[in-house]
């Protein structure tokens, strides 16, 4: 075997004893940082080292350090698993290492892209003709809508972002709810359009309508260019905005209306959650991630822009040296260059699970999410603080410090990763259920750990 052969199969051998070990290790990670850089050894070496041993020592040295996120027990943040169809076709992504710029250079990751896309915007009934780009994640998902948003609106009133810069531009309004995820006023402040305005939301954290029509109509120059952005799926109370009337009224004052649905864009993929996103498919912009529900591993995500015109204008580029075709390439719908050729694992778990499968593993995080509700609803002390309509679930134990205390000792007992937050000026415990992987019997022992958290 020579040292290629040698190196993937040892490869091989290592992702298999960690994804074995998920089901029976502790959830955090047992290895501090520096643990881990002891364990590396920190000198360059001079010479070369062979690759099979390279990954040896790799393996070795982080698996302390490692947290199971891909774990049926990891329930932090918003962070899907990984299925088993999508993980082997990443595998394969790699030793393909397509560059997947240009759409007649790769074609096999051009035609996977084209029928991904199909399938994604069919799931997620959004318009056929809709464009879709393949991005890191939703943060550059909502920068590239928003930046296709920036474009067209300041079109209208005649004015060139991409020639002529912003200085001296048009102003444009951004309109967010006060609990839009903090990803958005980061995009926006890539597109140097500052800080947005913020618009109140309901207990649940959606949008209020009528302050937001408050708002279109408080332009202090009619006809301002304004982009107002939705939220489909809150991290802490997994809410919707109300997509029909949000819309409406915002289309009504000639607004472009971009969704961010990092996570929760995929409730339209389930006809038992589907009305959670009603009327959506009439803006103009979704934002989503392929590792987040679709648990493809890291990282994916899907900027979706209704008319791909001023997407493209956004977006593509000319390059003298580059094959392009006159059917648009791949990078007219994406910030980079290169980049790898993300559609294939898309692809795979799409293919794997088929409509109803998709369906169902957004139907189970929200049942495990509701079990979790039910059983900490049971627990002395502990309060769910919103209705559970998705997969997110934020309780309080009490006082703060209490609260904050039941995260720390749940951590520390290791079956579970939760993390703790704050929502709506108290502390929160945050659970999210956004793996395949997860069971009926790790939600039970998950609630096992936080029952004797709080039972100190
Ligand atoms: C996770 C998340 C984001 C950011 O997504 P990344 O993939 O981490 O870039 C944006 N919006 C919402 C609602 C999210 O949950």
């Amino acid at each position: 075997m020579d040292d290629r052969d040698a190196a993937l199969m040892r490869a091989h051998e290592h992702a298999t004893a960690w994804l074995d070990s998920l089901g029976t290790r502790p959830v955090p990670p047992q290895a501090t940082v520096d643990d881990v850089v002891a364990a590396l050894g920190t000198d360059l070496p001079d010479g070369p080292t062979a690759a099979p041993q390279v990954v040896d020592l790799l393996a070795t040295a982080c698996g302390p350090g490692l947290t199971a996120m891909p774990s049926g027990r990891f329930y932090g943040m918003v962070i899907g698993g990984s299925h088993p169809a999508a993980l082997a076709a990443d595998w394969l992504t790699s030793a393909w290492d397509q560059n997947s710029a240009l759409r007649t250079v790769t074609p096999a990751h051009t035609a996977v892209e084209d029928v991904t896309s199909a399938w994604l915007l069919d799931l997620l009934g959004l318009p056929a003709s809709a464009a879709v780009g393949f991005v890191t994640g939703a943060t550059t998902a909502n920068f590239t809508c928003l930046a296709a948003a920036r474009g067209e609106v300041l079109h209208r009133v005649g004015w060139d972002v991409r020639h002529d810069g912003l200085t001296g531009a048009p102003h444009v309004r951004v309109l967010v709810g006060a609990e839009r995820h903090e990803s958005v006023d980061l995009a926006l402040s890539y597109l140097g359009l500052g800080a947005p305005e913020v618009v109140a939301v309901d207990d649940q954290g959606r949008i209020d309508v009528p302050a937001l029509a408050d708002a279109l109509a408080g332009a202090p120059v009619p006809g301002t260019p304004t982009v107002v952005v939705l939220q489909a799926g809150n991290v802490h109370s997994g809410a919707f905005d109300p997509f029909a009337a949000a819309v409406e009224v915002a289309h009504r004052h000639g607004a472009w209306v971009h969704v961010d649905g990092a996570f929760g864009l995929f409730a339209a993929a389930s006809p038992t959650y589907r009305h959670l996103v009603a009327g959506y498919e009439t803006a103009d912009s979704w934002a989503t991630d392929a590792h987040k529900t679709l648990n493809v591993p890291y990282d994916c995500g899907l900027a979706i822009v209704a008319d791909p015109v001023p997407l493209r204008a956004a977006m593509g580029m000319h390059g003298d040296y580059l094959i392009q075709s006159d059917a648009g390439d791949p990078l007219d719908k994406v910030p980079e260059l290169s980049r790898r050729g993300r559609a294939f694992p898309v692809w795979a778990v799409l293919r794997a699970l088929g409509r109803s499968g998709v369906a169902d593993l957004v139907d189970g995080f929200c049942r495990h999410a509701a079990a979790f509700a039910d059983g900490l609803r049971g627990i002395d002390g502990a309060q769910v603080l919103h209705d559970v309509v998705f997969t997110q679930v934020c309780a309080s134990f009490g006082t703060d410090e209490r609260t904050r205390d039941v995260v720390a000792r749940v951590l520390a007992d290791g079956t579970a990763w939760m993390s703790g937050s704050r929502w709506h000026d108290r502390a929160v415990l945050r659970v999210s259920v956004s793996s395949w992987a997860t069971t009926d019997a790790d939600v039970r022992a998950s609630l096992g750990a936080l029952a004797r958290a709080s039972a100190v």
